[in-house]
């Protein structure tokens, strides 16, 4: 029994000769020190509740303006917390258990209470209702934060909805998401992750009103009720304090760091009606949010939900593209224009769906990044080309290497090296017959990081080509330091040769970079022959589009190949 405190104890009995007794017998008692209040009457009772937060009640079930169960009845919406210990005159056990199933803790049986009894009863009660708070708060809040956990917020929820339509009010439902979370856990460890979902936690508290609800969904996920709005013009204010005050940096050890929020609104009854939906819409236009760059908020739309029921079937059906083998690559040389040879393919992949024909990448890569699919369809693409390749080696297409595109979420997965390195191994080729093709942007996101993997594929033996090179914003210094072979030229910079003047400029400024910083140079997207000419004439190292071929089915591949190379012979000997 743990009691230390003093008690406050309301006794509710009409008779001063047994209110007397229970008295003395409290007095008799060492353990506990009490203030002891008296009622009369269930009216008095009522009154002084309302007043006043007691400990436990010892409650008489015969009063003057009462009798029996209805007496509970009557008291609980006055306590709904409070421990009750019935003193009951009758010998009726089953009265009395009846009464326990109203939420009475105990009960007591007059002329047999003696002062052991009803310490221990007390006690008991106080404790046993400290242990039920204790545990509908741990299953109600998120050990870590405190906040509010997913059950209570669903619940809350549930009651911001019922409020709102009796009233006829709005409120606003926030969903939101740290922006860097998982890279800060990854690198520093989840002690440190764990004091930054505390410190978003104070500063969610913060720049939220008592009345409001914050509740950790669980991860990095959190959301917020913003209950009773008067105006719904008060919701961008409070999520742009949100946004700010988040940005601000944590201070955590030695480390600085910068989370960032991404967050998403639905509105009441606008955004939808029901709990599900609401959720679910918020859920999206985050999403949405952070799709469009980071750190950003964004309302919920109706049009959204088209598209997101759209991404919901898409979903569901890439999942089971690779096992229905729906995935194919198709391939696209690369023509060495020094000996004009096919020194190089390019692995693309493409969706046969049964349905919408033929889907670009383009059109499901993204998803496949968003939903993390890319990383087993990512492999698959590895493998299917590197055992591709080794079949044309063995049938006598001994110097051709193959290409192979790599995603941003790929290139984050730890395992990235050993996925690679196992394709190499299953299909027995050598590593230096494999080129890794990752675009500007994706190796600028994260330069540190992205320099150790390229180290590591180098080590291998394995080749690197920047991709889309023109459309990311490396600077010169980035480009002398990573471990790269290749640039390739994007497209939209070779399209408009040689009608363009900017194109042109930009174009042989970027094959001069190459031979600076000694660099392979690949002009992407080749079309037509004056193209090739200019490419040609620049001393470019190589090109690649639709001027030799376009990206083809295995087997036409080979059939290309076949006749590409003996038009090839035939020239030379002519
Ligand atoms: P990319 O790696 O820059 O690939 C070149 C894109 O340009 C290909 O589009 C190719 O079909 C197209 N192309 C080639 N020559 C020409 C030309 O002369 N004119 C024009 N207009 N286009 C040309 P595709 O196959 O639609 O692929 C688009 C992008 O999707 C690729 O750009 C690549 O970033 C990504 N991708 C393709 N396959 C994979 C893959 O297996 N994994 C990953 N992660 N991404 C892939
Ligand atoms: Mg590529
Ligand atoms: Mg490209």
């Amino acid at each position: 029994m743990n009691i230390q405190s003093s008690l406050e104890i309301l006794l509710i009995e009409d008779n001063s000769g047994d209110a007397l007794l229970v008295e003395m017998m409290l007095s008799d008692l060492p353990l506990i020190t009490y203030s002891l209040t008296r009622a009369d009457n269930l009216a008095e009772a009522i009154e002084l509740l309302q007043k006043h937060e007691y400990d436990a009640a010892l409650l008489d079930m015969s009063l003057p303006d009462g009798e029996g169960l209805e007496i509970i009845t009557q008291l609980k919406p006055y306590a709904p917390g409070l421990p009750i210990i019935v003193m009951t005159g009758r010998q009726d056990e089953e009265f009395a258990l009846q009464t326990v199933k109203e939420g009475v803790q105990d009960y007591l049986i007059k002329g047999r209470i003696d002062s052991w009894q009803l310490t221990r009863s007390l006690s008991y009660a106080i404790e046993r209702k400290r242990l039920e708070d204790q545990m509908i708060h741990l299953a109600h809040h998120d050990q870590l934060t405190g906040l509010t956990n997913r059950v209570l917020f669903q619940d809350r929820l549930q009651q911001s909805i019922n409020r709102a339509e009796r009233r006829q009010e709005n409120f606003a439902l926030l969903y939101l998401d740290l922006d860097n979370f998982k890279s800060i856990n990854d690198a520093l460890g989840h002690h440190v992750g764990d004091k930054l979902l505390k410190g978003v936690a104070d500063r969610l508290l913060d720049s939220t009103r008592e009345s409001d609800t914050v509740a950790r969904l669980g991860g990095d996920e959190f959301a917020i009720i913003l209950d009773n709005l008067v105006d719904t013009a008060v919701v961008t204010p409070v999520v742009e304090k949100i946004m700010d005050t988040i940005a601000k940096p944590f201070l955590i050890g030695e480390h600085t760091l910068h989370a960032g929020i991404s967050i998403g609104i639905s509105l009441f009854p606008d955004s939808g009606r029901d709990a599900e939906n609401l959720i679910k819409n918020a859920d999206s236009a985050m999403y949405r949010g952070k799709r469009a760059g980071r750190g950003q908020y964004s309302y919920y739309t109706s049009d959204m939900n088209a598209k997101a029921l759209g991404d919901l079937q898409m979903e569901m059906e890439l999942r089971d593209a690779l096992e229905k083998r729906e995935l194919v690559l198709c391939y696209q040389p690369k023509i060495e224009l020094l000996t004009q040879e096919i020194v190089s393919v390019e692995a693309l992949i493409r969706w046969q769906h049964p349905k919408r024909g033929m889907i670009p990448p383009a059109d499901f890569i993204p998803l496949a990044e968003e939903t993390g699919l890319i990383i087993p369809i990512g492999e698959w693409v590895l493998e299917e080309a590197c055992r591709q390749l080794a079949g044309w080696q063995n049938m006598g297409f001994r110097s051709l290497r193959m290409a192979v595109n790599i995603s941003a979420r790929q290139l984050r997965n730890p395992d990235i090296i050993k996925v690679i390195l196992s394709a190499i191994d299953k299909a027995g080729i050598s590593p230096g017959e494999l080129e890794i093709e990752i675009t500007e942007s994706m190796l600028m996101e994260d330069t540190e990081v992205n320099n150790l993997i390229l180290r590591e594929l180098r080590q291998h033996d394995i080749r690197v080509s920047m991709d889309d090179f023109g459309t990311g914003y490396s600077s010169l210094s980035y480009l002398n330091r990573f471990n790269i072979d290749t640039l390739k030229i994007d497209r939209s910079f070779v399209r408009d040769i040689p009608v363009d003047a900017d194109s042109i400029a930009i174009a042989t400024a970027i094959v001069a970079l190459g031979k600076s910083l000694r660099l392979n140079v690949i002009a992407e997207g080749v079309e037509t022959e004056e193209q090739y000419d200019f490419f040609t004439k620049m001393d470019c190292d190589g090109a690649q589009g639709f001027y030799f071929s376009k990206p083809l089915p295995a087997n036409e591949f080979l059939q290309f190949f076949e006749s590409y190379n003996e038009k090839q012979i035939m020239e030379l000997s002519a």
